[in-house]
């Protein structure tokens, strides 16, 4: 039985390479080593870099896809609305960059609502407000 071969990660080519091209001792590979140092030092900076672009595409790529499965539910069934509770295209919500869709969690017409009544009751005039909507709706509680 042939084992498979473990590769070590060469942090200054970005390379996994098998232990046998490692010279003893050394954190970098064969080809590394030979490098001088200037150089070594500009490659290692460049695999840094490198890595760094591939995490953040990779965050921002999941992200978009993330916000894309959402849309894609919400043009089927329609986003709930925190506060009325019934569901509406997504449309009817303002967008909100750190939300997990892209959307705000209240509809437009919640949020219009919300302001007028936080600025002329306060909390516990939305509350009752919420809970009038929440009643009328087909979704309920
Ligand atoms: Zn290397
Ligand atoms: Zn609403």
């Amino acid at each position: 039985m042939k084992k498979p071969e473990s590769l070590t990660y060469c942090p200054c080519c970005g390379t996994p390479k098998p232990d046998w091209d490692y010279p003893v001792g050394a954190r970098i590979c064969t080809l590394c080593s030979m490098l001088d140092v200037s150089a070594a030092v500009h490659l290692t900076r460049e695999t840094v870099k490198r890595e760094l672009n591939v995490t953040e595409y990779t965050l921002a790529g999941r992200k978009s896809a993330r916000i894309k499965a959402r849309l894609d539910m919400y043009a089927r069934l329609g986003k709930r609305c925190t506060a009325c509770h019934n569901r509406k295209p997504a449309d009817e919500y303002h967008a909100s960059a750190p939300q997990s869709d892209g959307l705000q969690p209240m509809c437009k017409a919640c949020n219009k609502i919300w302001i007028a009544t936080m600025k002329s009751g306060g909390r516990q005039a939305w509350h009752a407000v919420r809970a009038a909507m929440r009643a009328a709706s087909p979704e309920g509680k």
